[in-house]
């Protein structure tokens, strides 16, 4: 799950990590209530989780009441990148000296977790990263050592961090790793990280995303209110009790298992397609659990055809294919099925299927030609 810039200073601040003070508002006239009780100058900013606000005019200083009321009514309601923006952050506004960048997440590759400080905040990091290398220094941490004070000072000294900033900016690390471990989340974003003009260091901006296999020891998660609302067609998989995650191809994907949704979105990509979702319906599919699948693949506008997977072992073919009769009378299907059923009673999965095959619903005997059909179908429905 990833949090709003707000809800990551709050987080933040549980951990003391210095951010400005400030608060929420939905309306301009919120805005100005908040802003007159940090006190002028503010910054007013939109909360989507996107970056790049700033660029997109979602981040704006004001320095009185009508200033304010302005500025509000200009960000509310913007779209940033296909987010429209509801809610506001307004904060104190700082002074700024200099911007740095500070992150913590995990490098897979490398089986530890990764620190990257950098002197050249507030810009892009991928920019950085793309023609500086150098700017960014990384630091991989192995999670049994931790991370503690005195590499949370190497890294800022080799990083370039003015002086005046290095303890400061040295203890925000050590504080910021120990949000990123402690706090279960998956990245944890400062960016820009900054040197105020009173000498002070402090987040001026939050990028967390929390990793919700550990909600279950974070029963305070369910306050941080979902503002921007979820995927439309994630939000209707949760309602059908589906393991749904969207992406952004055209081949919608149904595969009983994890291990066999992940292996399909492979061989999907492999002969040159892309998977539009990933979807696990589990063992023992019943034609409920298979239409709620086929229903939520049919809101995607993207998907151009369908390739449903099925490996049948303690789920048996035969159901499944009595599932998919069933679900191809309840739901009008935009795209074109390809199928694969092997294992456990595919003849007799086959057998039902066979009176009802058509151009709309192919079956083919492997996993790999099934994926090559579904693509091929995918290429020729796309508009
Ligand atoms: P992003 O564009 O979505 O990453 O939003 P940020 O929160 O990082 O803000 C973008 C930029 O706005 C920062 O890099 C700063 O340059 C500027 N900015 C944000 N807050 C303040 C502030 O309190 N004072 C000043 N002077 N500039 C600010
Ligand atoms: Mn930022």
């Amino acid at each position: 799950m990833d949090l709003l810039e707000y809800q990551g200073k709050q987080y933040f601040a549980r951990f003391g990590i210095p951010v400005s003070s400030g608060g929420t508002a939905d309306t301009p006239f919120e805005a100005v209530d908040v802003a007159d009780k940090v006190g002028y100058p503010v910054v007013v900013k939109a909360q989507v989780k996107v970056g790049g606000r700033g660029k997109a005019g979602g981040v704006k200083l004001a320095s009185d009441a009508d200033e304010v009321r302005t500025v509000a009514g200009q960000i509310l309601g913007l779209d940033i990148k296909g987010h429209v923006v509801k809610r506001l952050w307004v904060e104190h506004a700082s002074d700024i000296v200099h911007e740095y960048y500070a992150s913590f997440t995990l490098d897979r590759a490398e089986k530890r977790h990764l620190a990257m400080i950098s002197a050249r905040g507030g810009v892009d990091i991928e920019q950085v990263a793309d023609e500086e290398p150098d700017a960014i220094v990384k630091v991989l941490i192995d999670p049994v050592d931790g991370f503690h004070l005195d590499a949370a000072a190497d890294a800022v000294a080799a990083a370039g961090i003015d002086f005046e900033a290095r303890s400061g900016a040295a203890q925000i690390l050590v504080d910021l790793y120990r949000c990123y471990v402690e706090g279960d989340a998956d990245l944890v974003e400062i960016n820009p990280l900054i040197l105020t003009t009173a000498g002070k260091v402090h987040a001026l901006d939050a990028k967390v995303t929390l990793d919700d296999n550990a909600s279950f020891r974070h029963p305070e998660w369910a306050d941080f209110p979902d503002v921007e609302g979820l995927d439309p067609r994630e939000k209707l998989a949760r309602e059908r009790g589906l393991n749904y995650i969207g992406l952004d191809g055209t081949v919608g994907i149904i595969a009983n298992g994890a291990g066999l949704a992940m292996s399909t979105l492979d061989v999907v990509t492999q002969v040159g397609g892309a998977a539009a979702n990933f979807l696990d319906i589990g063992g023992g599919a019943s034609a409920d659990v298979m239409a709620a699948a086929l229903e939520v693949i049919n809101t995607d506008e993207k998907v151009r055809a369908i390739l449903v997977n099925i490996f049948g072992g303690i789920t048996r073919c035969d159901e499944v294919a009595r599932g998919i009769v069933e679900a191809l009378a309840r739901v009008e299907l935009r795209s074109p099925i390809v199928l694969r059923l092997d294992g456990t009673n595919a003849e007799e999965g086959r057998a039902i299927l066979a009176e009802h095959l058509s151009g709309r619903l192919r079956s083919e005997p492997t996993m790999l030609e099934a994926a090559r059909r579904a693509v091929e179908l995918a290429g020729r429905e796309a508009r």
